[in-house]
């Protein structure tokens, strides 16, 4: 396979190439045949079950007879294109800031001459859902517990290649040491990942400095500094909370502080959060061709 440079690269680029042999065959066509055509030239890249471009097959051509459901094509194309196949269509005059690309599935063809092919097409179809924008960012599936894309990340990678997809980093995110699966995280227990933890609670007297356990300092409906015997302690002027040692009701560890704890979703395995392994997801995009804002563009 010719290494894809893109689709909007110098004249080195097997696109490019195709595009100025076109475009010599289809100015002796416009003269003769006359018809409300578009002014916009496509390379129509056929589109494999799994979703990958079919990039040896793909045909060089011009866009005809656009409506806002559909798109008639005129194709530098030597082999056929059976009814329903999906194709990408990718602007080649497409404005900056990436190629403009639609999805059609083949509804007609017919051989105008030897390498010329009408092609009939509406737009949808799985062609269609490789560049529809939920497919292209990685989500949430339960099935797999994973944030993934509606397609496996090789076949949009060959888009991004082609320079059909755009790559972008969309999100940061923790995972699974073992199986890259999506974690819960608590803090709990350093010692063993229990959130079986207690704290004791301490009363921090201002007045007399007096630092004592809760209990302490309870009588009755109000609390009274054992030390000093102020009563009617009241919270923020008079006293604060502190928490002291936490204790684990499953190891017996005792610590001031808590640490991460990550339980993974799909495995199960419970392990120090700052093991989780951290992952970069990458989502793509796609400019779609507006037929609408084309048609303007044409009148
Ligand atoms: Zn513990
Ligand atoms: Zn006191
Ligand atoms: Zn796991």
């Amino acid at each position: 396979m010719t290494a894809p440079t893109g689709l909007t690269g110098s004249t080195t680029n097997p696109v490019a190439r195709g595009e100025a042999a076109a475009e010599r065959t289809t100015r002796g066509e416009r003269r003769a045949v006359p018809r409300r055509s578009t002014p916009h030239r496509v390379t129509a890249i056929p589109v494999l079950p799994d979703g990958s471009p079919d990039w040896e097959r793909r045909a060089s051509g011009a866009a005809r007879d656009l409506s806002p459901g559909g798109i008639g094509l005129e194709l530098d194309s030597p082999a056929d294109m059976p009814a329903g196949s999906p194709v990408l269509l990718v602007l080649q005059d497409s404005p900056p800031g990436g190629p403009l690309c639609a999805g059609v599935e083949v509804r007609h063809t017919r051989r105008l001459g030897p390498g010329r092919l009408r092609v009939g097409s509406s737009f949808g179809g799985l062609a269609g859902e490789v560049v529809r924008p939920e497919n292209l960012v990685p989500r949430f599936r339960p099935e797999s517990m994973a944030l993934v894309p509606g397609w496996p990340e090789p076949v949009l990678r060959k888009w991004a290649d082609l320079g059909v997809l755009r790559a972008d980093v969309v999100d940061r995110i923790q995972l699974c040491p073992a199986c890259h699966g999506l974690p819960t995280f608590r803090r709990g227990c350093s010692g063993c990942g229990s959130a079986r933890v207690t704290a004791d609670r301490f009363i921090h007297h201002f007045t007399c400095a007096h630092v004592g356990p809760v209990g302490d300092f309870e009588a009755g409906e109000e609390l009274v500094c054992p030390k000093c015997r102020t009563r009617r302690l009241v919270v923020g002027a008079d006293y604060e909370y502190l928490t002291g040692v936490h204790h684990c009701a499953d190891c017996h560890w005792g610590d001031a502080q808590l640490g991460p704890v990550a339980q993974c979703l799909r495995c199960g395995l419970r392990f120090p959060g700052d093991q989780a392994v951290e992952w970069e997801l990458t989502g793509y995009h796609a400019h779609h061709l507006d037929p609408l804002a084309l048609l303007a563009g044409a009148g």
